[in-house]
């Protein structure tokens, strides 16, 4: 069985305060539930503060980003082992607004995969379109492949309010599965989570996630909301 897992991606938004009350008062709804994992994903400034928050509890932290080089003159950039090394549990690469507004591409998105989750963090993987799915996979194994995530999120409803349709959502969730199937066999293919991200809110989030390939969900705008959040992860 997957374990549903819904995704708060806060991108540039909040201050440290309010993003350490928000994952208090996550913390105290959520209890010892395990049966759906909730991810945060936050600014780097935020981490650090988030992961004690979180500790031993089921909620993950996710950063956003991070460099294929763990080292070096690369000024401004993150470290994926420098997050490992606080204890982020994800990164989240290959996001829409990253290729779309710093240039990202599928070959620097495989690059990053692979020294992420050479460092020992996992990967959450956005795409989207199919054709995305097999370049930023290249040269991963099928060993690797349990420490990913694939979200797809069409660029027509990334912040836009018009999500994709519940059965235009399942089927390409289902032809990444179809892929990861062609690419590294039955067993990983059964076992990867795919999720589903764009204007996910909450009329339209019990549908997406009963569908047999949507593992669970990415959220922008809805999580920014703490009751609005707190309604999506009731729902998973
Ligand atoms: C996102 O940017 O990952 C996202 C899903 O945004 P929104 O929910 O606002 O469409």
């Amino acid at each position: 069985m997957r374990k549903p897992i819904i995704v708060a991606n806060w991108k540039m938004n909040f201050l440290r305060d309010q993003a350490d009350l928000f994952l208090q008062k996550l913390l105290a709804r959520l209890g010892h539930n395990q049966t759906v994992e909730v991810g945060i994903a936050a600014q780097d400034l935020f981490l650090p503060d988030l992961i004690k928050i979180a500790d031993d509890s089921p909620i993950s932290i996710v950063a956003q980003n991070a460099h294929w080089e763990n080292f070096g003159a690369f000024t401004g950039e993150t470290s994926p082992k420098a997050l490992a090394n606080i204890g982020v549990d994800y990164v989240m690469l290959g996001h829409f607004e990253r290729r779309e507004l710093f240039n990202e591409t599928n070959s620097t998105v495989n690059l990053k995969v692979r020294t992420a989750l050479n460092d020992g963090l996992d990967v959450i993987v956005d795409v989207e379109e199919m054709e995305q799915v097999e370049p930023v996979l290249e040269g991963i194994t099928e060993e690797q492949m349990k420490g990913i995530i694939i979200g797809f999120e069409p660029t027509f409803a990334i912040g836009t309010g018009m999500s994709a349709s519940t059965k235009g959502a399942q089927d390409v969730a289902q032809q990444i599965r179809k892929t990861v199937r062609r690419l590294y066999g039955a067993p990983t293919a059964q076992a990867i989570r795919i999720l589903y991200g764009g204007s996910v809110d909450r009329d339209n989030l019990a549908d997406l996630i009963a569908q047999p390939d949507i593992d669970g969900s990415l959220v922008g705008r809805a999580s920014l909301d703490f009751q609005t959040f707190w309604e999506l992860v009731k729902i998973m």
